[in-house]
């Protein structure tokens, strides 16, 4: 790489990791990002301490004087910037596509629309307990980049990768790949959900017939595409059927033809989450970790920040931050998993979404429904008809409003179906908003 000239198009926490990853193999690394300088003093500070040259507020002449470009996620290919770079026929690529050149353990690659940092870090938790300097990674918010450079061939590397990554993937190769399950979403940035899907498949791309896929036998679209791949297939279940070796059935994991472990010895809840543990189980398996060290991190690893995350219990009322359900399907998953009335605060900043899938559920599960951000009178329009409404103007806000809805033994749920960005930095920002208001009630 040292003979190369590399552009890093766009200053955020990849393309930062990828420049200074490239820094010290000493390549020639030029950092551009349209953004205005003074709102990345951050990134400014950090390029200077690591003598990366850069600019701001534009992408000049000097961008296009590479070998090959670094594609930060939050870029689009079809922008005009790596349009110019394709036309230019430099190779454009994803930070983990540079980062797994570098990469000298075999990698276990985790996509899907829902459930990929819930099942990464399980992967991580379980290969931990035999491979201690195993690499978890990727879309969880630590990029490769900063980690790969450590690893060797004993031990194992677990990346989330999300449709944006794989977009601009050429020879990234996971020896394990799971694919979680196919649902919209992103649907601002795809022109067609086919698009979308196509770029999530190309983790498939690499593998060889020794290699293993692991997928969900209960989505029939993946399962179709599945089916001409030749590769080691790994379906898991919840329906309970015979071509998989892992099924929830009766409230109880059953893999390799016996009961694994039951429902009430797992941490984590949720129909979605036992779907989550069975791939995890699968990929932790295949990667030589006894079942004794899997079973001891299921009853332990109760979920992620901000996934259906128990805060507090006030009054009598649970509340529950599940910031990070951004989309439409990992909402319904939320609501499905409370049998007691919901109070719903939803809302933020809509990603195309189709809110009436969830009609029935509204309909069913919640007891009314607080709307915050931009999406607001959408979702309010979708749903006024089954449920209350109450449009509120900020977390706070929303919070006090929920808070005198919910009576004893129901749940306050912050599951917004939108992206955050109208009102927060992140979904992370916006779930210790939500956190903060509720633990100073
Ligand atoms: P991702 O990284 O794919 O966004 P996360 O593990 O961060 O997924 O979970 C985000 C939210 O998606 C969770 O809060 C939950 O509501 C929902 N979810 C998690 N796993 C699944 C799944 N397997 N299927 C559908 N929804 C899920």
């Amino acid at each position: 790489m040292s003979d190369k000239k590399v552009t890093v198009l766009g200053a955020a926490r990849s393309g930062l990791a990828a420049a200074r990853m490239l820094k010290r193999q000493g390549t020639p690394v030029f950092v551009s990002d349209i953004a205005e300088k003074e709102n990345k003093t951050a990134q400014v500070r950090e390029l200077e301490a690591n003598g990366i040259e850069y600019e701001f507020g534009k992408h000049s002449q000097r961008c296009y004087d590479a070998d090959m470009v670094v594609l930060s996620p939050g870029i689009p290919v079809k922008s005009e910037a790596v349009q110019q770079f394709l036309h230019k026929k430099i190779p454009v690529y994803s930070e983990i596509e540079v980062a797994s050149w570098f990469c000298k353990a075999p990698i276990i690659a985790i996509t899907g629309s829902n459930g990929k940092t819930t099942t990464t870090t399980l992967i991580g938790e379980m290969l931990k307990k035999i491979y201690p300097d195993a690499i978890v990674a990727g879309n969880i918010g630590l990029a490769l980049s900063d980690f790969v450079e450590d690893s060797y061939s004993g031990t194992w590397v677990v990346v989330e990768v999300s449709s944006f990554q794989l977009e601009t993937i050429d020879s990234f190769h996971p020896r394990i790949a799971a694919v979680l399950n196919f649902a919209p979403n992103h649907l601002d940035r795809y022109d067609r959900y086919e698009d979308y899907l196509k770029a999530k498949w190309r983790i498939t791309k690499n593998l060889k017939p020794e290699d293993h896929l692991i997928y969900n036998l209960a989505d029939q679209n993946l399962s179709s595409w599945v089916e001409p791949l030749n590769v080691q297939k790994h379906g898991f279940d919840i329906n309970g059927r015979k071509e998989s070796i892992i099924e929830f059935v009766e409230g109880c994991i059953r893999f390799k033809d016996a009961v694994f472990m039951r429902e009430q010895d797992i941490a984590l809840r949720g129909m979605h989450n036992y779907m989550n543990v069975m791939a995890a189980i699968l990929a932790a398996d295949l990667a030589g970790v006894p079942a004794d060290a899997i079973k001891g991190t299921l009853s332990e690893f109760s979920g992620v920040e901000h996934r259906l995350e128990f805060v507090r219990e006030f009054d009598g009322v649970r509340y529950i931050n599940d910031s990070k359900a951004t989309t439409v399907e990992s909402l319904s998953y939320a609501l499905r998993s409370f049998n007691v009335p919901v109070v719903l605060i939803a809302g933020g900043k809509d990603k195309g979404s189709n809110f009436s899938a969830l009609n029935q559920l509204i309909r069913e599960r919640t007891k009314a429904v607080v709307l915050i951000g931009s999406a607001t009178e959408k979702m309010a329009e979708t749903w006024k008809t089954f449920k209350p409404i109450h449009p509120a103007q900020s977390m706070e806000d929303a919070v006090n409003k929920a808070r005198s809805i919910a009576a004893p033994g129901e749940v306050v749920l912050l599951s917004p179906a939108c992206a955050s960005f109208d009102m927060f930095n992140d979904f992370e920002d916006r779930g210790r908003c939500f956190k903060a208001i509720v633990s100073d009630l």
